[in-house]
């Protein structure tokens, strides 16, 4: 059996997830534009799903476009707006830190390559933009800011309220990716224009996302069609939206339930960061000093020397042993840059390449934490002692 401990690059499909989806996987054939039962079923499925997710996030259904991941949902939150705004007003600034989605700094690199002037707020050591340098450079030309709710590697909630009402103070209009924070910590909508969602990252399917659009905000759809009120065409993925709806009242229940920060996923991570500093001196964990998601820890491992070892000789250990864990990003782990989230908080390339990301779901046990901590102490003597 697979410890899996590579929550914030994916999660497992919740039972009740899958039984949500069934139906809809093997029902009768229906396209929720059919004037059919069948559609009408599929119509009103899709409907109930829409106003689930728009609960875990304090919105209205009709606030909310779905999408094919979190990816896209930042792709048509920013050109949508930025595509509008371009006709009508003299803006031409953008923002967003140095330590986003590695798809929405790409975005990013993509609107400077077009004209736009593009700021990259940098980040201080613990992994946080500062607010007053944000203040430094929006303006009233300043278009829109984006800043990431919770980032993906380290966990560092970021000051997006603070970052929200200096955009707004401006005129400018603010973004914020809430695919790791959303279903993990409680994230309101009110702060944002616009907010990134994604299924994947709270025990839903791959394949769906979903944008937070505020009521009277500008957007422009990227997609043309008839469906999501004219705001993404393309045949919805009712399965994959029912799903999504489901995981998104299962992510609300367990908030409800008396955990509504994840106060049980982060005793189990603190156990799990506690025992790996105590069983490899030198260890130290990357972001720890702020408030971070409560399933995430990203830590760097050094030798006896406090010289950074290689994470990724660490990496395949465990996973020999039935670890799963990744080296940041999903997207950057098998390839050989180091972080970009870390090489901001002011990490050596060496020091980053020493660091793993650790992350636990609802789903995570003392016992398989307890496992890990086991390995530890023959993998600290072979990478240490060799
Ligand atoms: N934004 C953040 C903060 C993420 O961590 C991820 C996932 O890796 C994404 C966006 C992309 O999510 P999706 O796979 O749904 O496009």
């Amino acid at each position: 059996m697979t410890i899996y401990l590579d929550n914030n690059a994916t999660t497992a499909l919740a039972p009740e997830v899958r039984e949500a989806m069934l139906p809809h996987l093997f029902g009768p054939a229906a396209n929720p534009s059919s004037p059919h039962g069948p559609g009408m079923a599929a119509r009103l499925a899709v409907g109930e799903a829409r106003a689930q997710i728009a609960a875990l996030i304090g919105a209205k259904p009709a606030d909310l476009v779905m999408t094919g991941s979190a990816a896209e949902a930042t792709h048509a939150a920013i050109l949508g707006a930025l595509r509008t705004l371009e006709e009508t007003d003299h803006s031409s600034h953008i923002v967003a830190t140095a330590v986003e989605h590695p798809s929405t700094l790409a975005l990013f690199e993509d609107l400077r390559q077009q004209g736009w002037r593009v700021t990259i707020l940098p980040v201080n050591a613990d992994g946080l933009p500062s607010l007053s340098d944000l203040a430094a450079v929006v303006t009233e030309r300043t278009a829109l800011v984006s800043m990431m709710w919770a980032n993906n590697e380290t966990g560092v909630l970021m000051p997006v309220a603070g970052a929200s009402a200096i955009a707004h103070a401006h005129g400018a209009l603010f973004h914020t990716d809430a695919a790791q924070a959303a279903g993990r910590v409680p994230v309101d909508c009110g702060i944002a224009d616009y907010l990134t969602l994604s299924a994947h990252k709270m025990h839903g399917p791959k394949g769906v996302g979903a944008l937070y659009v505020r009521k009277g905000a500008p957007f422009r759809p990227l997609v043309h069609g008839h469906q999501e009120r004219r705001r993404r065409g393309g045949t919805e993925n009712v399965p994959g939206i029912v799903g999504f709806g489901a995981a998104a009242s299962l992510a609300a229940l367990w908030m409800d339930e008396g955990d509504p920060g994840g106060e049980l996923v982060a005793f189990l991570r603190d156990r799990l960061e506690a025992g790996i500093l105590a069983r490899w001196p030198g260890a130290q964990v990357n972001g720890g000093r702020v408030a971070r998601l409560p399933n995430t820890t990203n830590i760097r491992f050094a030798d006896g020397r406090g010289r950074p070892v290689d994470a990724e000789e660490l990496l395949t250990r465990l996973d020999r042993a039935g670890i799963a864990v990744s080296m940041g990003a999903a997207c950057s782990s098998g390839g050989n840059e180091p972080s970009h989230v870390l090489t901001a908080m002011g990490l050596s390339g060496a020091e980053a390449s020493a660091s793993l990301r650790f992350s636990l779901s609802r789903y995570s046990t003392a016992a398989e934490i307890d496992a890990v901590l086991g390995e530890l102490p023959a993998l600290h003597a072979r990478l240490v002692a060799a």
